[in-house]
């Protein structure tokens, strides 16, 4: 089995189904059938061969799903690259992987141009909708004049791509994925029912980010429609659910966030939307509930995963959301483990422990990644007798739900106790002046770190630090209450697949001190 299955199913059972929607263009499987197999027969022709790393930077568009498709058609190894990194950050990964060839959309190519002269020798291929630049292949040209091939069909235990984690805790880290590690992926989210028989799903969530790709892989095994939308706004998120009546999405917290706090949606006709993915960081029991009351009729379906797991380990189903379960407290889980996983918790020892003790959260099974790319090392330490180590606390209750607490680089050890971020960032997160939140450990002589808040207050909204230090008093212990609050009048730094970037407000309260 590999990633071309899909279009190879479709192509013979609906070949004039829609495939891709992108602003007015719609192709049909046929259509992206034969754009694919001429594009592997150009990367080819490019000196393309099986194996070869095909990197690529752009924002969200129909190319990028033909492109996923052509590279493992062509027998190659798709690189997505991250859109938020910087030029030398992208030399970096395309230096890691010894890319042969990049692509780049009309966001990137000026990028993409300096990156071909500083690395040399880096082939170009542009995706955009304007004519060539200087230095680039063009893909439309392309398309045109290569002749069509047949799939490279590759085995299931081949490298299919290489997908740089998220880079919230560091420097990103080569994930090595193969098709049977993305199928397999793909079968858990349908037997989750993650997507339908001819959803139409609408990638806003990064292209480049697994967080997506795990989904959009689901949907090709069902044929599904696939709406491209480059960059997130409430508004054009609503008006496109609208016009291409969208009935799947996957958001991460904070798009939700955005999405549910802002008037734009309104006006708008999304009764079309049955499904809401959400995952990728852990989301507040508030918002959670502010979203299934803003948006009713929609269930809710949250993942937890991380890159390495091909990404989706467990499932909170949208009836974990509901009455008997809800009232258990089930909605504030990750879920239960997704079909072909098998999941842990084990301390520093690597002890398993009893269930509702936390420790750190391991997991086993074929969706564990093949290693990192050309990293022995911490690999080595990663997966450990077959177990993936997910840097992530959690415990497990009695029927097997999984709580994440946090992730261990992110708890705090305030006078001897535990603390975990996402606990204290629940309880700022009820209260009705704030709208987006981040709890983190500063230096402290006297606790050797001190929780602290940074809030990022509603519109028009109110409220003092020692509003919210009081506000957390009254509902948690006193010493996981934040000890200081910044009220930050700017949105809270973000990754490029949409994660608060804990590690750059800790950095900016080390320069300011
Ligand atoms: P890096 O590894 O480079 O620091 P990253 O861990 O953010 O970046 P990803 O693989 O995109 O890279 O994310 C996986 C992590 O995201 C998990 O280890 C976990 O901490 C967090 N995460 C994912 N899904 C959830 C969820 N549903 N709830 C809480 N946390 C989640
Ligand atoms: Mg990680």
């Amino acid at each position: 089995m590999n990633t071309t299955l899909g279009l190879r199913k479709f192509l013979d059972d609906n070949p004039q189904g829609i495939a891709t929607i992108f602003g007015d263009r719609q192709r049909t499987w046929a259509e992206i059938g034969e754009r694919v197999q001429r594009f592997a027969g150009a990367l080819h022709g490019l000196g393309v061969k099986h194996g070869d790393r095909v990197a690529v930077m752009s924002q969200n568009n129909d190319k990028y799903f033909e492109v996923y498709l052509a590279v493992a058609w062509a027998g190659a190894v798709i690189v997505p690259l991250n859109v938020r990194w910087s030029q030398a950050e992208n030399e970096d990964a395309l230096r890691d992987c010894r890319a042969s060839l990049l692509l780049a959309d009309d966001a990137f190519a000026a990028m993409a141009q300096a990156l071909s002269q500083t690395i040399g020798d880096l082939p170009l291929v542009y995706m955009g909708e304007q004519s060539a630049p200087e230095g680039f292949a063009d893909y439309e040209r392309l398309i045109a004049d290569a002749a069509p091939v047949d799939d490279a069909m590759r085995q299931g235990t081949d490298l299919a791509g290489i997908f740089y984690t998220g880079g919230t805790t560091g420097r990103s880290k080569g994930v090595m994925l193969s098709h049977h590690n993305l199928m397999l992926n793909a079968v858990n989210s349908l037997g989750a029912n993650l997507m339908g028989q001819g959803s139409r799903y609408m990638h806003v969530a990064p292209m480049f980010h697994l967080g997506n790709g795990g989904v959009m892989y689901a949907n090709m095994l069902l044929g599904g429609s696939n709406v491209m939308l480059p960059a997130f706004t409430p508004g054009a998120v609503a008006a496109a659910i609208d016009r291409y009546r969208v009935t799947h999405i996957m958001l991460v917290p904070t798009m939700i966030q955005m999405l549910v706090d802002s008037p734009d949606i309104d006006g708008h006709d999304i009764s079309s939307l049955e499904q809401i993915i959400y995952g990728a960081s852990p989301i507040s029991e508030a918002l959670l509930d502010r979203a299934m009351q803003r948006l009713p009729g929609v269930r809710f379906v949250q993942a937890y995963g991380m890159t390495e797991l091909s990404p989706m380990c467990t499932l909170l189903r949208p009836e974990d959301h509901l009455g008997e379960n809800r009232a258990k407290g089930r909605h504030r889980s990750a879920g239960r483990t997704v079909a072909t996983c098998e999941l842990r918790i084990v301390d520093e020892n690597n002890n398993p422990l009893p269930r509702g003790e936390i420790g750190e959260i391991i997991v086993r099974g074929d969706t564990v990644m093949m290693g990192y790319w050309e990293r022995p090392a911490e690999t080595a330490a990663a997966i450990v007798d077959g177990w993936m180590h997910t840097g992530d606390g959690g415990y497990m209750d009695a029927d097997g739900y999984v709580y994440v607490v946090d992730r261990i680089k992110d708890m705090i050890i305030s006078g001897g106790e535990n603390v975990y971020s996402i606990e204290v960032e629940n309880v700022l997160a009820q209260h009705p002046a704030v709208a987006q939140c981040a709890v983190i450990g500063i230096p402290s002589e006297r606790w050797g770190e001190q929780v602290h808040a940074v809030v990022v207050l509603r519109p028009g909204a109110d409220a003092s630090p020692e509003e919210l230090i009081g506000f957390c008093r009254d509902r948690i212990a006193a010493y996981k209450c934040p000890r200081s609050v910044d009220l930050s009048a700017e949105p809270l730094p973000l990754s490029g697949a949409g994660k608060i970037l804990k590690r750059t407000l800790r950095q900016r309260y080390l320069d300011a001190a």
